[in-house]
């Protein structure tokens, strides 16, 4: 069963008087540690078929289903917690709190979540050590490099144990080298927690990190995904 399985999903959006296919027909399926690459030009509907994974969009037509739950037969209680607990999402930005510690970031919304703050300061400092920030766990945003921060929000997107991860060009502000090591970040998260991973990516020099590559241009996913991973070039 694939973690994420997005079947024949279409989704219109109004545009004057008619409407503007932002995903047409769409289906991609993701297993359990598998990491793909998403590309495409500006306008192809990266983000709406994000969207729509992530459950925060409803599609026109078609199925999103997550961990073997059909999201849109939910209500829509259920689908905020089926979101909560089975998704993380990261976007290009970082969108952290100010006044919050790296490690406040991650716990806040675990406790949200209803856990004990003993419990949630754990797995934070955890993770923390996972994405190579055990030494900043008490700095705040300002004190912490764009790379670092993409770090942080990766973490916390993590904190909830998701089974899809969903990051939306996550190197967008940050340097080759950086850039790079962000990737290499995202293979290892996706290998050590077995997540589902779709990244979308502007530059295709790190695709060669992920499993497979699907191109979308004008709502539709034009090649299927590799289901043996990539030699590296
Ligand atoms: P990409 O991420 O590949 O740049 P998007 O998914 O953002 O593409 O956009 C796909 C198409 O859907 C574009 O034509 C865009 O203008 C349109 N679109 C995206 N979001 C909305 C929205 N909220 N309302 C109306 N049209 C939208
Ligand atoms: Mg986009």
């Amino acid at each position: 069963m694939s973690a994420l399985n997005l079947s024949n999903v279409t989704l219109d959006y109004p545009d004057g008087d008619g409407t503007v296919t932002a995903l047409d027909s769409v289906s991609l399926s993701v297993d359990a540690g598998e990491f793909v690459s998403l590309v495409g030009p500006s306008g192809s509907g990266k983000s709406s078929l994000l969207a729509v994974a992530a459950t925060l969009v409803t599609p026109t037509s078609g199925l999103v289903v997550i961990d073997g739950t059909d999201a849109h037969s939910l209500s829509a209680k259920e689908l905020t917690t089926l979101r909560r607990d089975k998704v993380g999402i990261i976007f290009q930005q970082p969108n952290l709190l100010a006044s919050l510690t790296a490690a406040e970031q991650l716990i806040i919304g675990d406790h949200l979540r209803g856990k004990s703050l003993r419990a949630a300061a754990g797995r934070a400092a955890e993770l923390l050590d996972v994405v190579g920030l055990a030494d900043c766990a008490g700095k705040r945003p300002h004190q912490l490099s764009g790379g670092q921060r993409q770090r942080v929000n990766i973490a916390r997107a993590l904190m909830g144990s998701p089974k899809v991860l969903l990051v939306d060009e996550p190197t967008a502000a940050l340097d080759h080298e950086r850039s790079e090591s962000i990737v290499r970040l995202l293979r290892q998260v996706t290998d050590e927690f077995q997540v589902a991973t779709v990244m979308v990516t502007h530059d295709t020099e790190f695709v060669p990190l992920t499993d497979g590559v699907a191109t979308m241009r004008d709502g539709v996913l034009t090649a299927a995904v590799p289901t043996s991973p990539l030699v590296p070039a």
